[in-house]
């Protein structure tokens, strides 16, 4: 631990210069934040023109009617324009926020709001947590008519929208009530751990963190989900038979295996897994279900224990842990620095007391080039882990068909390998179907792709699952 403390203390004394020099940080960040969004509305101007193609590329020729096509580039079309317009705004009410020094205006108002009940500006952790309502609260409300529109214009325009107009108000009041209900308590507990380990605060704020991570892993499912969806248990049938065999063949914890009613909301759909490491339960949105058949929603669970198999979701975490520790690594230059709160236009005695949110806050906006560099690199590991995930299914068959595998095999599950046979083939009509009646886009610009999507485009996953097929013909 001390090893751990010295290297620390060399980051902070190579960033010392934060503390005392005069740098425009305000204009960095706005210059920097500025080339994101120019950047991200050059990425749609690349995407619009491929709206305009009249038909698909070849592998989805026998796949789309010239009608569903036509509704897929129009859908396409629409939400590009509504990225553009949006990211826009969205970007150029941050940049006012910041340029007006809004941020120091909040924490005032905070200060000032506790005081009304006699709490004095020792009373950091309750200010820090007003202060935070006051930041989501403001920055929230002005793009609410971003979300109206594109629930009630654009989606409902597509045929996608089944939320009402109740249904949305609840949404947003019960988000609201839970980022207060969850928010608060774990921004005390967050700034608490740096109170009581002073200096010293990395590797007790990694674990907070980790164990914040993990029992959210647990409530997320059990008690926070429920509140927007209903998860009912999938009723008995060829589809539960199915995922309850393939999940025992592969020796997947299963516990429950439910249906979620997604289709409450939107038209889009999927399936996922979750829960702790000896439990663990699957749920299938009642959209896919209803468009698919069962041997294909079965490919799409296998699909989904490739991820299990290949340990993605703890990949994942540990990554999300270098990353944390490497923001909080760099952290402590900036947590008693007047000079770069001033920077932000906080008062000098506020800049000078330093309070440790308006610190972390100021910090996570300078930071957006390594946050842009490492969405990018995340988005490239999970478009691997995707096509991972896919020649998991399609490797099914012949994991399980190998001679050695079936030596004791009986009638009945030498035919249910068999049937593995075509999994790969499932998984692609699947994906097809999926993608035809999300009227997902068809047409992808590379640079777009790599820089936006944490999943293949669907003629990338078509084309590597061909390819996984014409590999296995080679080898019988
Ligand atoms: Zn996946």
């Amino acid at each position: 631990m001390d090893l751990l403390h010295t290297q620390l203390a060399v980051v902070q004394r190579q960033l010392a210069f934060v503390a005392t020099d005069p740098i425009d940080w305000k204009l960095y960040v706005q210059a920097f934040s500025w080339t994101v969004t120019f950047f991200e509305s050059y990425l749609l101007l690349r995407q619009f023109p491929l709206y305009s193609k009249t038909s698909p590329p070849d592998v989805l020729a026998a796949h789309f009617d010239e009608e569903t096509f036509a509704k897929s580039q129009a859908y396409g079309r629409d939400k590009a324009r509504f990225s553009l317009v949006s990211g826009l705004y969205k970007q150029a009410l941050d940049s006012l926020l910041l340029q007006y020094g809004f941020y120091g205006w909040a924490w005032d108002v905070a200060g000032r709001g506790i005081g009304q009940f006699g709490y004095g500006p020792e009373y950091e952790i309750t200010q820090s947590i007003v202060f935070a309502a006051v930041l989501v609260l403001s920055s929230s409300i002005p793009t609410i008519p971003l979300s109206v529109y594109q629930t009630f214009v654009l989606e409902e325009k597509h045929g996608f929208n089944k939320t009402t107009p109740a249904l949305f108000v609840a949404d947003l009041v019960k988000g609201w009530a839970l980022g207060l209900a969850i928010g608060a308590p774990f921004l005390s507990a967050f700034l608490y751990v740096f109170k009581w380990a002073g200096d010293r605060f990395v590797p007790w704020l990694m674990a907070f963190l980790l164990v914040f991570q993990m029992s959210m892993v647990v409530i997320y499912p059990t008690l926070i989900q429920p509140l927007f969806n209903k998860l009912s248990p999938l009723a008995p049938g060829e589809l539960r038979t199915r995922t309850e065999a393939l999940a025992a063949r592969l020796q997947f914890p299963l516990n429950h295996l439910y249906k979620i009613d997604g289709s409450k909301r939107s038209s889009h759909s999927n399936a996922y897994f979750f829960g702790l490491p000896w439990s663990k339960h699957i749920v299938i949105f009642d959209t896919l279900i209803k468009e698919s058949k069962p041997d294909e929603v079965e490919a799409v669970l296998a699909h989904e224990l490739g991820h299990w198999h290949h340990a993605h979701p703890t990949k994942f975490l540990v990554i999300s842990q270098a990353h944390i520790f490497t923001v909080l690594a760099l952290f402590p230059a900036f947590l008693h620095a007047p000079a770069f709160l001033r920077a932000f236009d906080f008062s000098p005695a506020v800049a000078v007391q330093g309070p440790t949110i308006v610190a972390f806050l100021m910090f996570q906006m300078i930071l957006m080039p390594l946050e842009a560099v490492v969405s990018i690199a995340m988005n490239a590991v999970s478009r691997h882990f995707e096509w991972q995930a896919d020649r998991f299914a399609c490797d099914l068959y012949p994991r399980f068909s190998s001679p050695s595998a079936l030596a004791n095999a009986s009638e009945t599950e030498k035919a249910e390998v068999e049937g593995m046979r075509d999994m790969g083939d499932r998984l692609a009509k699947a994906l097809i179907t999926l993608h035809v009646k999300n009227l997902s886009t068809v047409w992808v610009d590379w640079m777009y792709s790599a820089y936006h999507h944490s999943h293949p485009t669907l003629t990338e996953r078509l084309r590597a699952l061909e390819g996984f097929r014409l590999e296995r013909a080679k080898k019988e």
